[in-house]
């Protein structure tokens, strides 16, 4: 007997699609052959328009982690350090990965649920020099979506510092335009909005950025900005790929196009303001601050006391789906419902009657 299928309403990994699984399952082909290049090629044109760059989309057989301490290792040189922009678990761990990748960090920090704001980035970038800037978009552990825009505007501004956007669980959901904001990477995971499996990360890098990994040592191997570039020329990754995902990414990709950014974007919002209503009518606070919550997902304030774990154990029993509980030191105190990938108003109108049906325990 197959286990019950359980539907992911947590932050990542989301639900995978039938189709996305069957693009998934293409007949195995060579990475070093022309089968490869031509898929690796076909799917360039469509990564550059989901990110509004001319830069190339590289793609990284690791989870997200891997790109986002590539990064740090690739671009800040030894003797400079990197501002890390700090407001949740994810954001909190990239400055502890600079310190084990041996580099000087230093913290632009707020509390947990807080959004990072643009003057104090500008503050810090004023008090020393910085070789890049570390920044989470959408901090998925507390439901903040950080002011991107204005951010990178300070950091271009002030400083001459890269700017390292881990965009892992907004990146297809949100407009990113990573040319017009100069970002210098931008990564993301594919387990998130994306709604595929996990195993694959993508990232694009700018010129100057590639620039500063040939001043790099140390930059390692199986994460070498300059090796991926190397091969990229070529249409090909530096070592062999998980396959199965390019050819799902691929899938992905064409289903964006079919769609159309535009309202892909869109229906990530209404999905967000879906959610909003909901919590609010029901009383629930939005846990982050004010004005930054996160369009992808929801983290929700406990307002209510309700026994959250309870909640999940029964929506789990009854109609086969979980949310969050939340993420850490948040358990408990907000929970955290993904409405990102392929999740739809109708499938998302589904969930908020299974919520209301399940939030009290009925005797
Ligand atoms: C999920 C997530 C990560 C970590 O991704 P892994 O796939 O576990 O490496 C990093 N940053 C953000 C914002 C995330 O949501």
């Amino acid at each position: 007997m197959p286990q019950r299928h359980i539907r992911l309403y947590i932050p990542g990994p989301v639900e995978v699609s039938e189709r996305t699984w069957r693009a998934f399952c293409t007949p195995m082909i060579g990475h070093r052959g022309a089968g490869f290049q031509e898929l690796y090629a076909a799917i360039q044109p469509m990564l550059r328009e989901l990110l509004f760059t001319k830069n190339p989309v590289f793609l990284s057989t690791s989870s997200a982690w891997g790109v986002m301490e590539a990064a740090v290792r690739n671009l800040v040189r030894p003797g400079r350090r990197v501002l890390c922009c700090m407001s949740g678990a994810f954001s909190d761990k990239w400055f502890d990965v600079a310190l084990a990748s041996g580099l000087q960090a230093d913290k632009a920090q707020v509390e947990w649920g807080r959004a990072i704001l643009p003057e104090l980035v500008e503050a810090k970038l004023k008090e020393r020099a910085y070789d890049a800037v570390t920044l989470i978009h959408n901090e998925t552990s507390t439901g903040a979506m950080n002011p991107l825009a204005e951010i990178a505007a300070v950091v271009r501004k002030h400083s001459d510092a890269l700017l390292i956007v881990d965009a892992v669980s907004s990146m297809s959901g949100v407009k990113i335009a990573m040319d017009a904001l100069g970002i210098d990477v931008l990564l993301a995971g594919v387990q998130k909005a994306f709604a595929l499996p996990p195993g694959l990360s993508l990232f694009a890098v700018s010129e100057r950025a590639l620039e500063r990994a040939k001043q790099t040592p140390h930059r390692g191997y199986y994460f070498d900005f300059l090796e991926f570039l190397k091969n990229h020329e070529n249409n090909m990754t530096p070592s062999t790929p998980s396959i199965a995902h390019v050819f799902a990414l691929k899938a992905k990709l064409e289903e964006f196009a079919a769609e159309g950014l535009d309202r892909r974007f869109a229906r990530h919002l209404e999905m967000a303001m879906m959610v909003r209503r909901w919590a609010a009518e029901r009383g629930f606070a939005l846990f982050p601050q004010e004005g930054y919550a996160s369009v992808t997902l929801s983290c929700l304030e406990n307002t209510r006391q309700v026994e959250v774990a309870a909640w999940i154990r029964r929506l789990k029993e009854k109609h086969a789906c979980i949310f969050d509980g939340g993420y850490g030191k948040l358990k408990g105190r907000a929970f955290r419902i993904a409405h990102m990938g392929d999740e739809t108003p109708e499938t998302l109108r589904r969930l908020l009657g299974w919520l209301d049906d399940t939030l009290e325990a009925k005797g």
